[in-house]
């Protein structure tokens, strides 16, 4: 798996991508230098943790073990249970790794900490960018990171 199909999966799992690593295929074992080569791993950091990514054989692994978030990703009748899974293509790799996101979301996501900060474009905001905290409009509350309603 190169960067940019990383890269490709994770944007389109919805997850941004802070910093990412090569690492050494964890499949293939030493003496087979060509496959290792031509397949390195990932250690890719996000909001939601350090996740590891890269192909075995026929399927990709995805391991969140380092992550708070716990859950099973699919009911596919694939290798899985609450720290990883194996997918059969990228397009199951981008399928597990949004339910990932929207776990992640559920379980460890808090206003006003770590939701997705949004950005104030022109001006007419109730508050200044750099203030997290939650702000009051005709008595409802929002959020003053993503500004949805609490
Ligand atoms: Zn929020």
């Amino acid at each position: 798996m190169t960067e940019d199909q990383v890269r490709s999966i994770f944007t389109l799992a919805r997850i941004k991508v802070d910093k990412l690593w090569q690492l050494t295929n964890k499949y293939w074992p030493d003496s087979y230098l060509k496959e290792r080569a031509a397949s390195p791993w990932w250690l890719v950091r996000s909001r939601i943790g350090l996740i590891e990514i890269g192909w075995r054989k026929r399927v990709i692994s995805i391991d969140w073990r380092d992550c708070v978030v716990r859950g099973i990703v699919t009911e596919d009748d694939v290798t899985k249970d609450e720290t990883h899974v194996h997918a059969w293509d990228e397009f199951k790799a981008i399928e597990y790794l949004r339910k990932l996101n929207q776990l992640w979301e559920a379980q460890c996501m808090q206003h006003g900490v770590n939701c997705p900060k949004a950005e104030h474009v022109g001006d007419g905001y109730l508050h200044d960018y750099a203030d997290d905290a939650p702000f009051d409009d005709d008595g409802v509350k929002y959020c003053g990171r993503c500004h949805v309603a609490l």
